[in-house]
């Protein structure tokens, strides 16, 4: 009976310490599982079995821990997807790169502008990037002290491939959190744009004031000649005096079109996109301009070419007459005696098209891209003899651009000019239908 007692004693202690061997296990299991799940982002369970002892007191602080790790977790990962949102809408290049020159990230204007793809992260920079100026202010930067930054700019040469033109890029460099050991940042901002408008900004200051001084030269010469000597003398006086008119005539076109241009550039002028009725508008600006044509021995014609007399663009009319009349102005200008000067007007179902050809000097290929820009003349001393400012198309490309238009030239030397501009077709106007004769009133 005693033997019976003990074993059974024994077998039931033996369980009881099973029981407990088991329950820490599993509790390490339990706790082993949760922190895996944890590593790979997801959500641990509570470890529901708490042992006694130091192992309870291990899964009491995991399920402490673990919600709070999991949120930290998750907030982080958001807040990566979000940067890296932010990094990809950005016009500026981004690269990150770590203190062995590897790329670490490059967002996707950075990728646009070195030619770089998603395996490029890792490579060595020297391997992806041939620009000396970019290695450059990758080490500049790794020399940096923080909380300092590298700013330079440079010119990137285009990637022959591609066909890319240079640009100008200004870069920002500066070491990333944890200092150089963690790597560097660098963002580069295209400034091919900006500069090139600042250089434009530049010539046209230098060549309005040039433009303003030669005229204002000649006046002061000649006011200082009639002062000195000239007044009394009737064979001079008169024509010195004329010289001074023409040249104020010079400087009031000058100023009205810097003013014209200036006015446009801001765009100050509000046009209104009007259906217009075009060829009445073309056949009075040739008859204004038929004095002058026959004066020079022109033959000067307009053609619409069977074309439905009330074709309507979609324009502002002034605007409509400053572009023809600046162009048949300059076709009667650069067209010898002799010569033809046509205005033909022609359609299709979208555009209108106005011609304005001339059978005069023509202008060399190599000019025609730059003859719409402020104050570019083939023959400067010519344009000037014949009255002109230079500034005639660069006022006919805007005037064009701002009715949705387009203006092409097309030119040979000692032939002549084709000056085309397409705009907008408009539906005709509503124009009031007659009463029918029946519906006449009773007399
Ligand atoms: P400008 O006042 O000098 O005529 P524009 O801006 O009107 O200035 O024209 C720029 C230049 O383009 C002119 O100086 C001239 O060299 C050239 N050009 C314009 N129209 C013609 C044309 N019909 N035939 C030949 N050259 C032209």
């Amino acid at each position: 009976m005693m033997a019976y007692l003990a074993s059974t004693l024994v077998a039931v202690a033996a369980v009881a310490i099973l029981a407990i061997v088991l329950r820490r296990a599993r509790a390490a299991r339990d706790v082993a599982r949760g922190l895996a799940r944890l590593a790979e982002g997801r959500r641990a369970r509570p470890v529901l079995v708490l042992p006694s002892g130091r192992l309870g007191a291990l899964v009491a602080a995991f399920n402490a821990a673990a919600p709070e790790v999991h949120e930290r977790t998750r907030r982080l990962e958001a807040d990566r997807q979000q940067l890296r949102v932010v990094l990809g809408a950005m016009a500026e290049a981004v690269l990150a790169v770590d203190p062995r020159r590897r790329l670490l990230f490059a967002n996707a204007s950075a990728d646009a502008l070195f030619g770089l793809d998603a395996s490029s992260v890792g490579r060595l920079m020297p391997e992806l990037i041939r620009s000396p100026q970019v290695h450059d202010a990758v080490e500049a930067t790794f020399r940096l002290v923080h909380p300092d930054a590298y700013l330079a700019e440079f010119a990137l040469p285009g990637r022959d491939v591609l066909r890319l033109a240079p640009r100008i890029l200004s870069v920002r460099g500066s070491p990333l959190p944890g200092g150089q050991a963690a790597g560097a940042v660098l963002v580069f901002h295209d400034v091919t744009d900006l500069r090139r408008l600042e250089r434009m900004r530049q010539d046209f200051v230098a060549n309005a004031s040039h433009e303003l001084k030669t005229p204002l030269a000649s006046i002061k010469a000649y006011a200082e000649t009639l002062i000195d000597w000239a007044l009394e003398d009737p064979a001079v006086n008169r024509r010195f005096l004329e010289r001074i008119a023409e040249q104020i005539d010079r400087l009031d076109a000058l100023i009205r079109d810097m003013l014209a241009l200036a006015r446009l550039e801001a765009n100050q002028d509000v046009f209104r996109h009007e259906p217009l009725v075009l060829i009445p508008v073309l056949e009075r600006l040739v008859e204004a301009h038929r004095d002058r044509a026959e004066a020079g021995d022109l033959t000067l014609s307009i053609d619409a070419g069977g074309l439905d007399r009330g074709v309507t663009v979609l324009a502002d009319e002034e605007a409509m007459r400053q572009i023809v009349d600046n162009l048949i102005d300059n076709a009667i200008k650069y067209t010898p005696p002799g010569g033809r000067v046509k205005v033909v007007c022609s359609a299709t179902a979208g555009e209108v098209a106005v011609e304005v050809s001339d059978t005069g000097v023509g202008i060399p290929r190599e000019d025609q891209g730059r003859i719409f820009e402020r104050f570019y003349r083939v023959d400067r001393a010519r344009s000037r003899e014949l009255g002109g400012t230079g500034l005639g198309l660069a006022i006919v490309k805007h005037l064009v651009s701002s009715l949705d238009g387009r203006v092409e030239v097309a030119s040979r030397l000692s032939s002549g000019s084709r000056f085309t501009v397409r705009l907008p077709r408009a539906a005709a106007p509503i124009t009031p239908v007659a009463p029918p004769a029946s519906a006449a009133p009773p007399p």
